[in-house]
C-alpha cells in the first residue's frame, strides 16, 4: 500500500513543515521559473545567496495563495516522496490554504453535512407554514413561484444572507490584507493584478484553467440571469416564471450548465491530483454546493409545471442561501484571498521593476561623484 503524504492538521506542525519546504526550496532554486511562488520568494528576504529567507506565518499565507495548486513543481522535484526529504510543495500550500479558508477545524471537518442540513431548513419551513395543498399544486403562469414562496420570503431571505456573507468576506480580505503586508497599491497595481487575477495568468495546467474559467463563466451568467429578472420585475412589472427562451432563462441555463461541467471538470482534476501525490482528496465542500445549486436550478427549470415545483424551489433557495454563508468560510474564500496575494505581487514586481530601471541612473550618479570630489580636492 502507498504511503500516505498528508500534511499534519495541526495548524503549528503544518506550518512548520510549509516553512522547512519553503526554505529547501529557496536553497534549491530548480523550480524558479515555475510560478510566481517561487519567483516571489526573494520578497521574503534572504537572498543574498548566502542566507535562506526566514519565513513568518504571513509569508506562507500570502505565497500558498498565490498557488493554483497545477502540480508541475511536485512533478519536477527531485526531493518528492519516496525522497526522505518528502517535499510536496502543492499538497502542503493546499492544506494551508484550506486553514485560512474555514479557520475553525470543527466546522472544516463538517461543512459539508452542515451545509446540506441547513439546505433542508427551507423545505421544512416550507412544508410546516404552507398548506400541502398549495405545496404540491402544480402552478402555472406569472407568479407560479410566489404562490409556494412569498416574494418578500424570496428577497428578503437572499438578501439578508448575501448582504451578511459580503460583509464577513470584505472583513476577512481587510484582515488577510494586512496580515501579508499588502501596502498601498497604484492604479496600474489594480489593473495587472485584476487582469492576472480573472484571466489565472498563472495556473499552467490546461484542464484545470478551463474548468476554473466554465464554472466562474457559469456564475456569471447566472447572475446576469438574476440582474435582468429584476430588472424584468421591477422595471417593467414582468413576472417570473418566464418562457423558455426568454433572455433569464437562456442566461441562467446556459449558466448552470457552465457551472456543472466545471465543478465535474474540477473534481475530477482533485481526484486524479490526490491518486498521484497519495493524499485523501480534499475537502470537496464547495464544489459540490455549486453543483448542487446548478443542478436543482436546473431540475426546478424542467419541473417548474410540475407538481414538484414547490419543493424543488424551497430546495434550491436554500442551497442558494447555505453556498452565501459558506462563501467567506469555505473554498470561496480562496477567490478574494488568491486575489489579495495576487495585488501584492504585482506591486512587488512593479516596485523592482521601478528599481531596477533607476539602477543605471544610481550607479552614473555614485561614478559622478568621485570624480566631483576629486575635482573639488
Ligand atoms: S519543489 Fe523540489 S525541485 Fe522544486 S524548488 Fe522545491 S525542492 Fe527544488
Ligand atoms: S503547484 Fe504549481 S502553482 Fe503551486 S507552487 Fe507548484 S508550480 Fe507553483
Amino acid at each position: 500500500m502507498p504511503a500516505d503524504h498528508s500534511p499534519p492538521a495541526d495548524r503549528p506542525a503544518l506550518y512548520a513543515i510549509a516553512r522547512e519546504t519553503l526554505t529547501l526550496c529557496a536553497v534549491c532554486k530548480y523550480c524558479d521559473g515555475f510560478c510566481p511562488v517561487f519567483r516571489q520568494r526573494d520578497a521574503v528576504g534572504g537572498d543574498d545567496g548566502n542566507t535562506p529567507p526566514a519565513f513568518r506565518d504571513a509569508d506562507v499565507d500570502w505565497l500558498a495563495s498565490l498557488c493554483h495548486g497545477c502540480r508541475a513543481c511536485w512533478d519536477a522535484c527531485q526531493y518528492a516522496p519516496p525522497h526522505a526529504y518528502a517535499i510536496a510543495v502543492p499538497q502542503t500550500l493546499a492544506a494551508i490554504r484550506q486553514h485560512q479558508q474555514t479557520p475553525l477545524p470543527a466546522l472544516r471537518r463538517a461543512l459539508l453535512p452542515v451545509s446540506l442540513l441547513l439546505s433542508l431548513l427551507l423545505p421544512l419551513l416550507v412544508l410546516g407554514l404552507i398548506p400541502a395543498d398549495v405545496v404540491f399544486s402544480p402552478h402555472t403562469g406569472p407568479g407560479a413561484f410566489y404562490a409556494v414562496l412569498p416574494w418578500a420570503w424570496l428577497t428578503g431571505l437572499a438578501g439578508a444572507t448575501l448582504s451578511a456573507a459580503a460583509l464577513l468576506t470584505l472583513w476577512r480580505i481587510r484582515i488577510f490584507w494586512r496580515h501579508i503586508g499588502g501596502g498601498r497599491l497604484t492604479t496600474a497595481d489594480w489593473k495587472t493584478g485584476l487582469r492576472q487575477g480573472l484571466t489565472l495568468t498563472h495556473l499552467d495546467h490546461p484542464r484545470r484553467r478551463r474548468a476554473h474559467h466554465a464554472l466562474t463563466g457559469g456564475f456569471g451568467l447566472c447572475f446576469a440571469a438574476t440582474a435582468v429578472a429584476t430588472v424584468w420585475h421591477h422595471g417593467f412589472g414582468w413576472i417570473a416564471p418566464y418562457p423558455l427562451l426568454s433572455l433569464p432563462v437562456a442566461l441562467g441555463t446556459s449558466g448552470g450548465v457552465l457551472m456543472l461541467l466545471g465543478c465535474a471538470g474540477l473534481l475530477r482534476e482533485n481526484r486524479r491530483s490526490a491518486a498521484a501525490v497519495q493524499t485523501p482528496a480534499r475537502d470537496q465542500t464547495l464544489l459540490i454546493l455549486l453543483a448542487l445549486v446548478a443542478a436543482s436550478g436546473l431540475a426546478l427549470l424542467a419541473l417548474r409545471d410540475t407538481a414538484a415545483m414547490g419543493l424543488l424551489l424551497a430546495w434550491h433557495l436554500g442551497l442558494v442561501l447555505v453556498l452565501f454563508l459558506a462563501l467567506p468560510l469555505g473554498g470561496l474564500a480562496h477567490a478574494p484571498l488568491r486575489l489579495a496575494a495576487i495585488l501584492k505581487a504585482t506591486r512587488l514586481d512593479r516596485q523592482r521593476a521601478e528599481r531596477s530601471r533607476k539602477e543605471p541612473e544610481r550607479a552614473e550618479q555614485a561614478r559622478k561623484k568621485p570624480e566631483k570630489d576629486d575635482d573639488g580636492g
